[in-house]
């Protein structure tokens, strides 16, 4: 894969990465879409990373569409796929990670012990085979788009970190390889994260920047939704992930939640 990279480079060619876990949507291949906008040679990988994964969470059933990504991404004018075998990412005896401390323990990392350090190494290690330019992520994981950049920053990658917005369907929710573990009552019963989102949004255009109030009411939103489990609800400097007081003009509305047994995140940029 770094030869094939490299050799893609020639000439000086801005080569663009998009690292996925695959079971594409069109919010991947917006992330493909934008790389190729600025990229003269696009590169995606593919691989359901293990140890960004708990032990009671879904990594045997997460979705596994090799296949049909490959013909998507194909499709899209990507050039070069990366799909590794989890022998191939971690040799037997790998002892090594890369953790954005502090960062790494916020959000999603607070409910999921070790994710983010899972998701650092395997990104810095898909870095390291890649040398791309610049590496799209989406906005729909921002508590990941600011480790990213930290650990970027932190350990002087040469990669451009580029965030792209958050791809939803026609009703709002965001799109997520998750979401096909939703049977039809949970798929709407889904939909509380966009509304709560909305509620928040509103109510700061209209005036409103105490952060606990702005807080307070878009959980308000997830008590009439009763099959729904709450686990965050936040608003954030993105930068470092840290509880504001104030909801400024860019502050992070994140979210998390169980529908069903599915854990499902969105967030918006006031
Ligand atoms: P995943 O396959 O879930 O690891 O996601 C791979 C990349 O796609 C990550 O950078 C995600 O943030 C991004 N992504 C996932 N869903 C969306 C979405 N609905 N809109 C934009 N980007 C997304």
């Amino acid at each position: 894969m770094r030869a094939a990279c490299r050799a893609s480079r020639s000439g000086g060619k801005r080569l663009g990465f998009v690292p996925t876990m695959g079971a594409l949507h069109d919010g991947h291949l917006s992330l493909v879409r934008a790389a190729k906008a600025s990229c003269a040679v696009v590169t995606a990988s593919i691989f359901v990373n293990p140890t960004q994964f708990g032990p009671r969470e879904d990594f045997a059933k997460y979705p596994r569409a090799f296949d049909r990504d490959r013909d998507m991404l194909e499709k899209e004018g990507v050039a070069l796929l990366f799909a590794p075998s989890v022998e191939e990412m971690y040799p037997a005896g790998a002892v090594t990670w890369v953790t954005v401390e502090g960062l790494s323990d916020k959000l999603d990392g607070s409910s999921r012990p070790g994710h983010f350090r899972g998701v650092t190494t395997v990104v810095a290690k898909l870095f390291h085979i890649v040398e791309p330019d610049a590496a799209f992520f989406g906005q729909k994981d921002a508590a990941q788009v600011a480790i990213v950049r930290r650990m970027v920053r932190d350990l002087n990658f040469p990669v451009e970190i580029v965030a792209c917005p958050i791809v939803r369907e026609a009703d709002g929710l965001a799109m997520s390889s998750r979401n096909a573990y939703l049977d039809p009552q949970q798929r709407q019963q889904a939909l509380v994260l966009r509304r709560a989102l909305t509620r928040v949004k509103k109510s700061w255009e209209g005036g409103e920047r105490d952060a606990k109030k702005l807080a307070a009411e878009g959980r308000e939103e997830f008590a009439v939704e009763k099959a729904v489990r709450l686990d965050y609800f936040e608003i954030v400097n993105p930068d470092t992930l840290d509880a504001v007081n104030e909801a400024g003009a860019g502050t992070l509305v994140a979210v998390a939640a169980f529908v069903g047994p599915t854990r499902l995140i969105d967030n918006i940029l006031l």
